[in-house]
């Protein structure tokens, strides 16, 4: 059986905060503002390994009201999901996904993402994609104040 997910996430953007993508901290001046440590593209990935597994959604996983996930590595998150994911019985096909944020250039960082993701989900390099994208200086991604990412997710249960 094979399963699809889809997940999208966006976080504000402000000066001295940290800027977490991908489970690495981007060198930059502004940041992404959350309750956890706002890393977009793993919140993404986890709402469409969640909505494939057919799991309530990260909101529900890992409220932003609980004390317990204040400020909290998403990597963390991420590795949790996976657990999930795994005593529902399903296995990872692949995961593509797109980062959207103007400012910084991010191409160079995705190996490093690549490496970190794929080895918490424990799935081979090949079977993570990352993009980055720009919005064309457009909307409240244009003008700096935001960062979204986008996942689909494959998963796949024998029996
Ligand atoms: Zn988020």
């Amino acid at each position: 059986m094979m399963k699809i997910g889809f997940g999208f996430d966006t976080h504000k953007l402000e000066d001295n905060r940290q800027l977490w993508l991908g489970g690495i901290l981007i060198p930059h001046p502004k940041g992404s503002v959350g309750h956890s440590d706002a890393d977009v593209l793993i919140h993404a990935i986890i709402d469409a390994l969640l909505g494939a597994a057919g799991l309530p959604d990260i909101g529900n996983q890992f409220p932003d009201t609980a004390e317990e996930f204040k400020g909290i590595d998403s990597k963390v998150l991420l590795a949790r999901t996976m657990e999930m994911i795994q005593n529902k019985g399903f296995s990872i096909g692949n995961i593509d996904s797109v980062i959207v944020l103007q400012r910084p250039k991010i191409s160079s960082h995705i190996p490093e993402m690549i490496k970190t993701l794929s080895g918490i989900l424990k799935i081979g390099e090949e079977q993570l994609s990352i993009k980055a994208k720009t919005s064309e200086n457009l909307g409240f991604i244009g003008r700096e104040e935001g960062v979204s990412a986008y996942a689909t997710v494959l998963l796949e249960k024998s029996s």
